[in-house]
């Protein structure tokens, strides 16, 4: 059987969280912590990183810091995971969802502005697979408008729209780490922002609505309650398997362009054929293979595959039933426009196996049973 996803592991994971469990200080904001901050803030050049238990919880943070309340609007796709649209539910937004490009699966940057009223106060984009929304235009649209641009980068860690990455580039970034993504500590995220001025904010809304971040940096005395606030916050364990994985990142994201690559050359002669179409990579994105996923004819195509390659011990698998369809997503939402691609779309995609631990071999096989079956 060929999984369609499995943790990544590179095999230096045990020294780090050893360590950790071996210091004697495993809550937040510990050694760990503050080496994957320096290293995400080195590497991706952004001014602010606060890791957090979740992209879920990084969402969420972003919402509050963006001041959204009751009856705001705020546009996203439809296309996407239910935390991108939650999160701002939570705080009584009401969802504006707009379609999709048909080539990217990205929110369509032209459909924007027919969404926008004079509730809406935000756009949050979702990066899909780890290729860049078309941000020029985006961040255009929101300044014409005042509005804040929170970017779902949750698989967009260590991708880049022309150099900068992604989650750096809106007023908020959200990433995941959960051991689905391409770096992971089992569960955990972080929020990224460029402007200083959310960061007491945000500490205090990360540490139950305290200033426990300021007396830990013996900025105060003591701390006390001073807002509104969660427990946002990962342990320093997970973040220490998150730094081993972050050290490896150019063997991770090499493994994963391999796998990449081989599944798309793999595939071309089908795509020639008419028989499946391969993603495409617009000229400003630069992605990291968190994804590998072809779009066959229809529903109907794509239920028989998905069942005739499981019985060839290939587990593929679908995602995302548009939120605008789902009981949810009609009682918090309305759809802007018409739904030209959202649900076409996403009912013809299917998602090859791909993680970092995934054999070369079996890569060849997963090709060789789409060429069986198409
Ligand atoms: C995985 C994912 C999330 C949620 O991430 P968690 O860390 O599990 O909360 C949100 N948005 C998108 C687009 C995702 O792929």
């Amino acid at each position: 059987m060929i999984d369609f996803n499995n943790p990544p592991v590179v095999g230096t994971e045990m020294k780090y969280v050893e360590d950790s469990v071996r210091s004697g200080k495993i809550c937040g904001d510990g050694k760990y912590t503050g080496l994957c901050s320096g290293w995400m803030k080195e590497h991706f050049h952004t001014k602010n990183i606060l890791l957090t238990t979740s992209c879920t919880h990084a969402l969420e943070m972003s919402a509050f810091l963006s001041g959204i309340q009751p009856g705001d609007e705020v546009i996203m796709p439809s296309y996407t995971f239910v935390s991108t649209a939650d999160a701002f539910v939570l705080r009584g937004a009401k969802i504006v969802f707009v379609d999709i490009r048909p080539d990217t699966m990205n929110i369509d940057e032209t459909k924007i502005e027919d969404a926008i009223t004079d509730k809406t106060r935000a756009i949050v984009v979702v990066h899909y697979a780890g290729v860049a929304c078309a941000m020029e235009e985006i961040l255009a649209i929101a300044k014409k408008h005042h509005l804040m641009v929170i970017e779902d980068a949750a698989q967009g860690v260590n991708a880049y729209y022309k150099d900068r990455a992604l989650g750096t580039i809106g007023d908020f970034g959200c990433y995941s780490f959960h051991e689905t993504k391409n770096y992971t500590m089992g569960e955990g995220g972080a929020i990224l922002f460029q402007d200083d001025k959310y960061l007491g904010d945000a500490e205090i809304l990360r540490e139950k609505g305290t200033n426990r971040s300021r007396f830990f940096r013996g900025e105060i005395d003591k701390y006390t309650w001073v807002h509104y606030g969660s427990s946002y916050l990962p342990s320093d364990m997970n973040a220490a398997y998150l730094y081993a994985q972050l050290l490896a990142v150019n063997k991770i994201q090499k493994k994963r362009m391999k796998i990449w690559n081989t599944y798309h050359e793999g595939l071309k002669d089908l795509e020639d054929a008419g028989k499946l179409q391969r993603p495409f990579i617009p000229d400003y994105a630069r992605h990291n293979a968190h994804m590998y996923y072809v779009k066959v004819e229809n529903l109907k195509v794509r239920t028989r595959l998905l069942k005739d390659l499981m019985d060839r011990g290939v587990h593929c698998v679908f995602h995302y039933i548009p939120l605008h369809t789902s009981p949810a997503g009609q009682k918090f939402g309305r759809f802007s426009g018409e739904d030209v691609y959202t649900t076409r779309e996403s009912e013809r995609l299917i998602r090859l196996p791909m993680f970092y631990n995934l054999e070369m071999e079996d890569v060849g096989k997963v090709i060789d049973a789409f060429h069986q079956l198409l």
